[in-house]
């Protein structure tokens, strides 16, 4: 067997440790005679694994009691609707910070429900920066940020300043990546392919007294609706078990490793080992601005689409895989997510001095 270093953008590499442990208890879990995927989501040995999870990810990003945690269904972009349809009940304006491709769906979505207004927008410049000051309406009932824009490889440094307006945060590919405040947002989601776990399983992360108040909109559907999830512990209907089981083995997982703050430690490496790289020579470029780079998304290109193509190809020759980028950026993108072991990071690194120097 070899398993090669996946530099996809998601589904994404996960710690080659959980995979294992889950090919060990795959037939049998727990004792249980039977697979995570066989077993009732009303069983005992379930629920245990549900209340497993979500306690981890309270301890490991410091939720307190005043959120709700949900494991709910349907991928970030089901949040996209869910977003307006649980905030809007009493006021139906909303404001998106667009900062790339998610961003713009996400506002896109929204505007079949609200009273849209774009506060900030980095489109004009193919979304390589983020914008630092938001034009925010002050009786908007949200603002929506993409705390990390996958395609285009930028990233929050920072929370905007929203004037009290409650921030709502799409943070799909850089959860558990770094520590977050979670008190500074009302509302975090996330899929979980990126950061945490094979699709499935979406976390959602809310302020009770906004989801508790009442402010869904009426015709909103009740598996989107946060306060059934809540309410029902996520076991509202089938939940995506097995997805939800792998997300408590990677929470463990972090957990053992130092929490957020190693990860951060680890990720700020790897990354710095590309950009760097990136930063000493000028036959590779990377588009983004520097104070507003992606640790977990690097996209680059070569001089020309043809080396970009066959850059794509002699990597997955030497076991460094997916790294074309968006079709919307093209070139090449290495996401380098918690799973990337460093060695990967300083494998692609050494091919593409390898790549420049015969190319040139
Ligand atoms: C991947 C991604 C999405 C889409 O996630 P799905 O789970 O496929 O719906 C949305 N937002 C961001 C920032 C992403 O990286």
């Amino acid at each position: 067997m070899s398993r090669v270093y996946n530099f996809s953008a998601g589904p994404s590499m996960l710690p080659e440790e959980v995979l294992k442990q889950a090919q060990a208890e795959f037939l049998d879990y727990n004792g249980s005679g039977m697979s995570v995927c066989e077993m009732s989501h009303r069983s005992k040995v379930y629920t245990e694994i549900n209340d497993e999870a979500e306690a981890l990810l309270r301890e490991l990003m410091g939720i307190s009691d005043d959120y709700h945690v949900m494991f709910v269904q349907g991928g970030a972009s089901t949040q996209f609707e869910a977003v307006p349809l649980n905030l809007l009940g009493k006021n139906n304006k909303a404001d998106y910070c667009v900062t790339g491709n998610f961003a713009n769906k996400a506002s896109k979505e929204a505007q079949k429900y609200a009273d849209v207004h774009i506060a900030s927008s980095s489109k004009d410049a193919n979304y390589t920066f983020i914008p630092k000051d938001i034009n925010v309406r002050e009786d908007a009932a949200y603002v929506h940020i993409t705390n990390n824009n996958t395609i285009f490889g930028t990233e929050y440094h920072f929370v905007p300043d929203t004037k009290g307006v409650p921030l709502v945060s799409d943070m799909s590919s850089d959860i558990l990546s770094r520590p977050v405040n979670v008190n500074d947002y009302s509302v975090i989601y996330a899929g979980a392919q990126k950061n945490i776990a094979p699709a499935g399983v979406t976390i959602v992360i809310a302020k009770k007294e906004l989801v508790d108040n009442d402010n869904t909109l009426p015709y909103c559907p009740t598996m989107l609706k946060w306060s059934t999830q809540a309410k029902e512990h996520s076991l509202y209907n089938t939940p995506p078990c097995f997805s939800t089981y792998m997300a408590m083995l990677v929470f463990r997982h972090i957990k053992k490793l130092g929490g957020v703050e190693a990860m951060a430690k680890y990720n700020a490496e790897k990354a710095a080992i590309l950009y760097d790289f990136l930063d000493s020579q000028d036959w590779y470029k990377a588009p983004v601005a520097k104070e507003d780079r992606s640790f977990m998304n690097v996209p680059f290109v070569s001089p020309s689409e043809e080396l970009n193509a066959k850059f794509v190809k002699e990597a997955a020759a030497n076991g460094l895989v997916t790294l074309k980028g968006h079709r919307l950026v093209g070139g090449m993108r290495a996401s380098i997510y918690n799973a990337m072991p460093i060695e990967g990071v300083k494998k692609l690194v050494e091919f593409m001095k390898k790549f420049a120097a015969e190319n040139k």
